[in-house]
């Protein structure tokens, strides 16, 4: 095999808590993890010219190591000695820094593929230990579907699929800077954190409308201050039809729960309209 090619998954938090700030200055965090069908394409293929290449779609990101896709397959490339030449394709679709863990996925599919393409026979728990190197979120997205995340993203506990359901998601021009949420985030005796075990229930018992009622992300008490906008999408949401609506990992996408596809497209439409030039689409889980 000289080509091979990949999808690479987004994610959504149907639930995000944060426990407490360790010692090392990282936060242990407690969320579900959600893939959904919008996908970043990888396609790599052998060559003879030593060295990886990396092209993409996008002119603003990064082809050199500062790229997470590089990084994935410098790792790989190094432990194995792999000589050959590597030409690696990226075509993005899932909105850059957006809290949808476009760059983990990116390189949790890259190894995927690398595994594949050089017969390196490494199982998916191996491909994880090598992949959390590089980033919390990675092992996860090797995992994919739905899943526990605990410690700093690392811990993983599969659990069952999330109900069935079309998801909207609505993505504003907004920046923000993940590292100043988690610094401007107060834990407390007074901080209210979402019930992630009811959640872990509500999917447990297949119930999406109490799934979608203790749906909550912590890191929304920082965000959605300094990006009001934020509410303004979940509100818009709500008022058109969603059984739930939340921020994504620390935004600014906001995706919304909805249990009818003609109710979720007309949402979409409301949501396009709205003055943040939101990127809209509406998609379902990935299983
Ligand atoms: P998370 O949900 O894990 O916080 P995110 O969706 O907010 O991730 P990314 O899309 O992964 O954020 O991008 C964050 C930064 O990482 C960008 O500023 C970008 O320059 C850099 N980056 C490196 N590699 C990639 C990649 N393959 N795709 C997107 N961004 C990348």
């Amino acid at each position: 095999m000289d080509s091979t090619w990949i999808n690479a998954p987004a994610k959504i938090n149907l639930g995000l808590d944060v426990i407490r700030k360790r010692e090392d200055g990282y936060h242990e965090v407690k969320m579900i993890m959600q893939s959904i069908r919008l996908f970043d394409r990888l396609t790599l293929t052998k060559s003879k010219t030593p060295g990886i290449r990396l092209t993409t779609n996008l002119s603003f990101l990064p082809v050199n190591e500062d790229n997470l896709v590089y990084k994935s397959a410098k790792l790989l490339m190094d432990e194995f000695g792999i000589t050959d030449g590597l030409d690696i394709r990226l075509d993005k679709r899932i909105p850059v820094a957006a809290g949808m863990a476009g760059g983990s996925t990116d390189a949790a599919s890259c190894m995927l593929a690398m595994n594949r393409l050089f017969d390196l026979r490494l199982s998916a728990k191996k491909l994880m230990k090598r992949g959390v190197q590089l980033g919390a979120d990675i092992p996860y997205c090797i995992m994919k579907g739905t899943a526990l995340s605990e410690g700093i993203g690392e811990l993983l506990t599969p659990l069952p699929n999330a109900p069935d359901c079309y998801v909207l998601i609505a993505k504003p021009v907004s920046h923000i800077s993940t590292k100043f949420v988690y610094s401007n985030l107060k834990l407390d005796e007074h901080t209210v954190h979402p019930d992630i075990d009811t959640m872990i229930d509500c999917i447990r018992k297949n119930d999406l409308r109490r799934l979608c009622e203790n749906m909550g992300n912590l890191l929304e008490t920082v965000t959605i201050p300094a990006h009001p906008e934020i509410e303004v999408i979940k509100q818009t949401m709500l008022e058109n039809g969603a059984l739930g609506s939340l921020m994504s990992g620390s935004g600014p996408t906001v995706f919304g729960i909805f249990d009818d596809a003609d109710k979720a497209k007309a949402a979409k439409e409301v949501c396009r309209a709205l003055p943040y030039r939101c990127f809209v689409f509406v998609t379902d889980f990935y299983r």
